[in-house]
């Protein structure tokens, strides 16, 4: 990508009503633009952030079999009437709208019901199953708050997941390696030495759910966890009746706030009940499907990053979800020729910073965008048939010979 092409520009300053890190820090480096509170632009890099992180997230779902769909954001009342959820508070508030033939539909908050109907379509018999499908989708909910940046959306991108199993037991066995999935998808993307799997509360079927929280000062929630930080709870559940059950009442337990990034729920009939979703098992019995589900924020998870990597000059991408691996700047006629030699063929993985403006400047963005490896080359370095390479985490600098640049 060119600089000098490029229609978005950096800001000096932050919006004001920009109170979190991520929002503030996004929006100057120009990977996103606020068009009302919690309702964000992906602007060219941020964009790219997200596919990074949508294709580590796919490789790894792709492990368990999984086969990705596009489902719709319309939906029809009448299939979340049936399990009371149209006008209920159980999922974030809706937003509804009137059809102009008549008639009222909602924007789709999350997809349990509509996946159950839809796969009640093609599940008959016990050789249908185990399967599951997961997407990637914007999802909409008027939440009160929206001052996290990116963290709290009224429009957001979700990862869902959805399992469905003839036995308890399979279900059981695929949780597991969901869990381990998630566990490789947030190592992969830079949070795996601040992210932990807190118990949560369940439902009616599930004594508890699983949440992988971030421990982050912006988290929205609160969690406590032990000294090794071996048993992690979120709140809601942190009291004297489940730390009995979980065996851990003698356990010391502190305090921090986390960021929720992703959450796994055994179903079981939650939804495959009220929807009808049956087959028919292996002596011909009808039986409910049980299902589970399984999220993961992928636009909160990136603000999530941002926050966990910035420091007081800017951006600081892991080079897995970088939306670019090099920042390229010439200095100089010369340099600035070997910089567009440099450049050639490499559009994919390169900034080319190409404006006219002084070499302050142009160090100045590549930190605030958080690029990973910054790359110099002026008649200086030229000299010795060399360019300046500085990493943006550890900030080490070192001349690398050309020919030596990309091995
Ligand atoms: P929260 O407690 O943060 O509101 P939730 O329990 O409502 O989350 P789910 O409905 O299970 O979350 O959604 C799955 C995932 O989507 C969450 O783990 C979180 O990472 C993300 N998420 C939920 N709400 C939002 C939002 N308003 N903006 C951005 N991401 C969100
Ligand atoms: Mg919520």
């Amino acid at each position: 990508m060119r600089l000098s092409t490029t229609f978005v520009k950096t800001l000096r300053e932050a919006p004001k009503d920009e109170t979190a890190i991520n929002g503030a820090l996004l929006t100057r480096a120009g990977y996103i633009h606020k068009e009302m509170a919690g309702v964000y632009d992906f602007l060219p890099l941020g964009r790219l952030v997200i596919e990074r992180i949508k294709s580590i997230i796919r490789e790894e779902l792709s492990t368990l079999g999984s086969e990705e769909v596009s489902m719709s954001a319309l939906q029809n009342p009448e299939l979340w009437e049936k399990t009371g959820r149209f006008d209920d508070q159980e999922v974030d508030i809706w937003f509804k709208t009137e059809l102009s033939a008549g008639g009222i539909l909602g924007l789709a908050p999350t997809h349990e019901e509509p996946i159950t109907n839809l796969v009640k379509k093609y599940v008959k018999s016990y050789k249908d199953l185990p399967f599951s499908v997961f997407q990637f989708q914007n999802k909409f909910r008027n939440e009160l708050r929206a001052k996290s940046g990116i963290l709290r959306g009224r429009e957001f991108l979700m990862k869902d997941l959805y399992s469905f199993h003839a036995t308890e037991a399979d279900l059981d066995r695929f949780y597991e390696r969901v869990e381990a999935a998630y566990r490789r998808i947030f190592e992969r993307v830079g949070l795996g030495d601040c992210t932990y799997e807190a118990f949560a509360s369940g439902g009616i079927f599930s004594k508890y759910s699983h949440e992988f929280q971030t421990m982050l000062p912006v988290g929205e929630d609160t969690i406590y966890y032990n000294d090794d930080k071996t048993v992690v709870l979120n709140k809601e559940v942190y009291n004297p009746e489940v730390l009995a059950d979980l065996n851990v009442s003698e356990m010391r337990f502190s305090e921090t706030t986390g960021a929720e990034v992703g959450n796994i729920f055994k179903l079981k009939y939650k939804y495959a009940e009220p929807l009808g979703l049956k087959f028919a098992d292996e002596e011909n019995h009808e039986q409910t499907v049980y299902m589970g589900c399984y999220g993961i924020g992928v636009s909160r998870l990136m603000g999530v990053i941002a926050e966990k990597y910035a420091d007081e000059k800017g951006l600081v991408w892991p080079k897995a979800v970088a939306p670019y691996q090099y920042y390229l700047v010439g200095i100089g006629e010369k340099g600035t020729r070997a910089a567009e030699k440099i450049y050639h063929g490499r559009e994919k993985e390169i900034i080319f910073d190409d404006r006219d403006l002084r070499p302050g400047q142009k160090f100045a963005d590549a930190e605030l965008m958080g690029i990973p490896t910054r790359i110099v080359v002026s008649d200086k370095t030229l000299e010795s048939n060399s360019a300046e390479i500085t990493d943006r985490m550890t900030d080490e600098t070192k001349l690398i010979e050309l020919d030596e640049l990309f091995r």
